[in-house]
């Protein structure tokens, strides 16, 4: 079986890790944990775990996810702030309670119950980055109100979507032919406190099944929560569907939804035979893949999905 590791540009930092692992013959879900894992700890990384943009109060939330396609076991935390090994985290929820998904002040004492070392997450280029806007829009009554104002210009701003959005997911498959796949986020620059995007939620940004493949999302989590995006696509191929088809598939429906707010979603996909796929709401969007026989990484365009794919909503 060949061994893959595929993700968001991003993942490269961990992508050597999770590779050793596959190569030493560890687990796909071992893989993807120890890539993210490094990215998290990126401080030059402002998308995702230390050095991660913050909420509207300035406090940094993590959100991650981790889903193993042998048994469909998932675990994830959301809003975690003071830890920046969210996957680990994720994958402690997974392993050792009867839940999936533990957030807040939950997932806090979880990660000290754990063992987890506390760090604070703002760094002092994460917290000028977030400073500006306020800076610049003065203030306003209320955090929701600040929120639009902030959320509607930030989201139309060309000079400014690198700052709103990011994440890194990583999908990996083993020498068992096992597939893995995690999602780790600050989620939403400026977002609201408590916000929740798609990326801890099993089956809005992250799903994976053995059956049939995995996939992961980037970019507008709210959207991707609309369309169950990442267990659509696995959905869609347990159905017959080509992966390419799949994933176009997805990537119409997220078309059509109505959204003041609208950005760009991206989702990766790997069927169960292993092959790899990536499409994007935008163009000019990558990811990367590695595999088993090389050393290299190597970033690929991903399709664009154009607005007219996909089927109108009244039609439904
Ligand atoms: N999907 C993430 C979220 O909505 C952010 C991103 O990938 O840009 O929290």
């Amino acid at each position: 079986m060949s061994l893959l590791l595929t993700g968001s540009v991003n993942a490269h930092v961990g992508f050597p890790d999770g590779m050793d692992i596959l190569r030493s013959g560890g687990s796909a879900i071992d893989a993807v944990v120890a890539a993210i894992r490094r990215v998290e700890a990126n401080p030059g990384d402002h998308s995702v775990g230390y050095g991660g943009l913050p909420n509207l109060l300035g406090e940094v939330e993590l959100d991650a996810s981790i889903m193993d396609g042998r048994t469909l076991a998932s675990g994830a935390v959301a809003a975690l702030q003071g830890y920046q090994d969210a996957i680990d985290l994720a994958r402690v929820v997974m392993d050792e309670l009867p839940h999936v998904l533990v957030v807040g002040s939950g997932a806090s004492r979880l990660a000290v119950e754990a063992g987890f070392t506390s760090r604070d997450l703002l760094t002092h280029e994460a917290r000028a980055i977030w400073d500006a806007p306020f800076t610049e829009a003065g203030t306003a009554d209320t955090y929701r109100v600040r929120m639009r104002e902030l959320a509607g210009r930030l989201s139309q701003d060309p000079e400014r979507p690198h700052d709103a959005h990011g994440t890194v997911n990583v999908i990996a498959r083993d020498a068992a032919g096992n597939l893995a796949s995690g999602v780790s986020t600050s989620g939403w620059a400026w977002k609201f406190p408590g916000r929740v995007g798609d990326s801890p939620i099993i089956g809005a940004g992250n799903y994976a099944d053995n059956r049939w493949g995995a996939a992961t999302c980037t970019g507008r989590g709210e959207m991707a929560q609309r369309c169950c995006t990442a267990h659509s696509v696995v959905s869609f191929m347990r159905c017959g569907m080509r992966l390419s088809d799949a994933l176009r598939t997805a990537a119409g429906d997220l078309h059509q939804l109505e959204d003041d707010y609208r950005s760009e979603v991206n989702i990766i996909g790997v069927d169960r035979e292993g092959r790899h796929g990536a499409v994007s709401t935008a163009p000019g969007k990558t990811y990367i893949l590695m595999t088993g026989d090389s050393h290299d990484i190597v970033e690929l365009e991903r399709t664009y999905v154009p607005p007219n794919d996909g089927s109108p909503m009244e039609s439904r």
